[in-house]
């Protein structure tokens, strides 16, 4: 019965999303990337705004002291440029040369599920490949990559502020694995959500609850790629856990940290 009710709800909201053709827009990949990755953020910055007044609040931070309301400021300028000059062109000219196919019925619950845990794991495997690349290649890195690292005291809004070019290439990585897993435009947009909803755990003790791996918060800090895949298949699998030490053990060693 439940799965009924969430079917039926599913199927609302997709002919809501088809009657509206809100997934045919031009801007909608930049403009839902944007805007999922900052409302997300909105609590962190109250959260830094406390951390001024509250001993208790300071405590969750891992990096001190709390960035202040002009550092928030001037981030979110740097990204809003990078999304109007690089993501948006580019994600608006592939969106008009391929809007999604519409089918008539939403995904059944079950297979949103898979479809977007499918491209998480995808997602995230290429993500940290990627990342890897980045700071295997020096000149990669200085023209792309760095940017990113200039940040030393890092909040939840620099998970973005980063060169136009890798919010793009990575906005492209998401939008490849959704293609490659070949889910429903449903599905597709919950794992967009999802996927910033990892990015954006910032520097706070709360990752875990978020499913951020812990590294996430000293590699803004680090030139080296400490940034492991947010969606390790152990945490999520007691069937690869065995595998756990192992892995983390080779990605120790493509670091060059072993
Ligand atoms: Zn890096």
């Amino acid at each position: 019965m439940r799965s009924d009710h969430g079917e039926v709800f599913l199927q609302q909201m997709w002919d809501y999303m088809r009657a509206t053709n809100v997934l045919q827009s031009p801007v909608l990949p930049a403009f839902f990337a944007f805007l999922t990755h900052v409302l997300l953020c909105l609590p962190y910055l109250l959260l830094d705004m406390l951390a001024g007044f509250s001993p208790q609040v300071q405590q969750w931070r891992i990096s001190a002291p709390p960035p202040t309301l002009r550092q928030w400021f001037f981030c979110f300028g740097r990204v809003l440029r990078a999304y109007l000059t690089a993501v948006l062109p580019v994600t608006a000219l592939l969106q008009v040369l391929g809007s999604p196919v519409m089918p008539e019925h939403a995904p059944s619950c079950w297979q949103l599920v898979v479809e977007v845990s499918a491209c998480l794991l995808l997602f995230d495997a290429f993500f940290f490949a990627w990342h890897l690349f980045m700071h295997k290649t020096p000149w990669l890195y200085r023209s792309i990559h760095q940017a990113h690292h200039q940040q030393r005291q890092p909040f939840a809004l620099t998970a973005q502020d980063a060169a136009g070019a890798e919010l793009l290439s990575l906005l492209l990585l998401a939008m490849a694995s959704a293609r490659l897993v070949g889910c429903h435009p449903l599905s597709e947009t919950v794992f967009h959500l999802r996927q910033h909803l990892a990015g954006g755990g910032g520097p706070l003790r709360l990752q875990p609850a978020l499913g951020t791996a812990p590294a996430t918060a000293p590699h803004g800090r680090s030139p080296l790629p400490s940034r492991p895949p947010y969606l390790l298949p152990w945490q999520l699998c007691p069937l690869f856990q065995p595998l756990g030490p192992a892995l983390r053990h080779l990605l120790l060693i493509s670091e060059g940290a072993l």
